[in-house]
C-alpha cells in the first residue's frame, strides 16, 4: 500500500533556471516546485505523492480550478472515488513537479508528529484511480487468490537506501507497459485467472482476461510445464491492446507481455534466464527487455533513464522502466524482493488524467 500523505523534512532548495517566484523541493526522491521563500531546507512539511485525492475542504479549495475530479461511479452505481482533488505531475518552466507540500500546522499537533509517519487518513486524503471500462473483466470468481503475488511495483522515489545498498548489482532493465495487469495459475491441479485485484471466472466467455487465456491455451500449458518443472507456477503479464488504457501502442489485437513467472511451491521469481525459456516454451512473449545496468545511479539518473519511446511503438511514450537483479534477492524496502519502477514523468503530464 503506497503511503500518499506523510510527514518529510526538505533535504534540498534549488533554484529553476528562468523562474524567480519559484523554486524546486527535494523530498525523498520526490522533486516538487513550490513558491520561493515558502520552506527551507530541513523544515518538517507534510508530502502528498502523486495520486492522492485532496478532499473538498476549504484548506485545499485553491486547488479546484487545476485539480477537481468529479466523483468516480463504478459499474454497480457505487462511489468508487470521492469528488476532490487530484495530485498530478506537471511541468513548470520546464521542470517536472511531482506531489504537493503543506505547512504541518495544517494537522492539530503536526508539530509533534515524527517524521515519516502516514497522515493520509487524518487528511480525509485517498488514492486517485482513473475510472476501470466496465466489461472487460466479466464475472469475479473471488478475492486475488493468496497463494499468488500480487503485481505491484515500488517507485524508485522511494528507494534512496535500497539504492545505496544495491550499488555495482547487475539489473536487467525492461520497459513498462500501460495496460491491465494478468495472471493465470496452475496450483494444485487447479487453473485459474486473475485481474490486478481478483480472481475472474475462467468460464465467462465475455471476459477479455479468459479470451486471452483461451488464445494462449494456458490451462493446458501451465498443467504440462508443471509437470515438467515439478512445481505449480503462475504467469504474469501486462495485456495491452485495443479497449485497454486507451491502447497507447495502436495494437490492432489485445495480447499479453509477460514480466514474471512464478513458482507457486516456493513463492520465487524464476531467475531471468529461466523464465525467459519458459516463456518461450509456453508460446508467450516477454516484455521488452531494454538492458542490464550495474547499479551505480541516483534517483534522479534512473528517471532519466526511464525516458524515451515506446519499443512497441516510437511514436507513444514510454511509461516507463522496471528493473530488476537477474535472480530475485530479498529487499526490505519493496516489500520483499527488490523490483521497482521509474516512470517516465512525460507520459505522466501526457496520459495520466
Ligand atoms: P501505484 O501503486 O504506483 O499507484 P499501480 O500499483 O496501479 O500504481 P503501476 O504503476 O502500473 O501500478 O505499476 C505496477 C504494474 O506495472 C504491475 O502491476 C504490472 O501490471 C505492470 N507492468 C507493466 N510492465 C511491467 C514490467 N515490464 N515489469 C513489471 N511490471 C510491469
Ligand atoms: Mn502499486
Ligand atoms: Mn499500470
Amino acid at each position: 500500500m503506497r503511503k500518499l500523505a506523510t510527514l518529510q523534512t526538505i533535504s534540498a532548495i534549488e533554484p529553476i533556471t528562468n523562474a524567480d517566484s519559484i523554486e524546486l523541493a527535494r523530498i525523498l526522491g520526490w522533486a516538487v516546485v513550490v513558491k520561493r521563500g515558502e520552506y527551507r531546507v530541513g523544515d518538517k512539511i507534510i508530502y502528498c505523492e502523486i495520486d492522492s485525492l485532496l478532499p473538498e475542504r476549504p484548506e485545499f479549495e485553491f486547488l479546484r480550478s487545476n485539480c477537481f475530479k468529479p466523483a468516480q461511479i463504478d459499474a454497480t452505481g457505487r462511489i468508487a472515488v470521492p469528488a476532490g482533488f487530484r495530485i498530478r505531475t506537471i511541468k513548470l518552466r520546464g521542470q517536472y513537479s511531482q506531489g504537493i507540500c503543506f505547512p504541518v500546522s495544517l494537522l492539530p499537533n503536526g508539530d509533534h508528529i515524527p517524521i515519516g509517519t502516514e497522515v493520509t487518513a487524518e487528511l480525509g486524503i485517498v488514492k486517485w484511480e482513473p475510472p476501470i471500462p466496465a466489461g472487460m473483466v466479466g464475472k469475479i470468481k473471488g478475492p486475488f487468490p493468496s497463494f499468488v503475488p500480487k503485481t505491484d511495483e515500488t517507485r524508485v522515489q522511494l528507494l534512496a537506501n535500497a539504492l545505496e545498498r544495491h550499488k555495482g548489482k547487475e539489473l536487467i532493465v525492461t520497459e513498462k507497459l500501460d495496460g491491465s495487469s494478468f495472471t493465470a495459475f496452475h496450483y494444485q491441479s487447479q487453473f485459474g485467472i486473475c485481474s490486478r485485484n481478483q480472481w475472474i471466472d475462467e468460464m465467462d466467455g465475455t471476459s477479455k482476461y479468459v479470451a486471452i487465456a483461451e488464445s494462449f491455451h494456458l490451462k493446458e500449458k501451465l498443467a504440462e510445464m508443471s509437470k515438467q518443472l515439478g512445481f505449480d507456477l503462475a504467469v504474469q503479464g501486462e495485456m495491452i491492446g485495443p479497449g485497454i488504457q486507451g491502447n497507447k501502442y495502436r495494437l490492432e489485437f489485445v495480447t499479453l507481455r509477460i514480466f514474471n513467472v512464478v513458482n507457486l511451491t516456493t513463492g520465487m521469481l524464476l531467475d531471468f534466464d529461466q523464465m525467459q525459456e519458459v516463456i518461450k516454451s509456453l508460446g508467450l512473449v516477454a516484455v521488452p527487455f531494454l538492458e542490464k545496468v550495474t547499479l551505480n545511479h541516483s534517483i534522479d539518473e534512473l528517471i532519466k533513464l526511464a525516458e524515451g519511446k515506446s519499443v512497441l511503438n516510437s511514436s507513444t511514450l514510454r511509461e516507463g522502466i522496471v528493473l530488476r537483479p537477474i535472480s530475485q534477492t530479498f529487499e526490505p524496502d519493496t516489500g520483499g524482493r527488490l523490483s521497482f519502477k521509474a516512470i517516465n514523468p512525460a507520459f505522466l503530464v501526457k496520459y495520466d488524467e
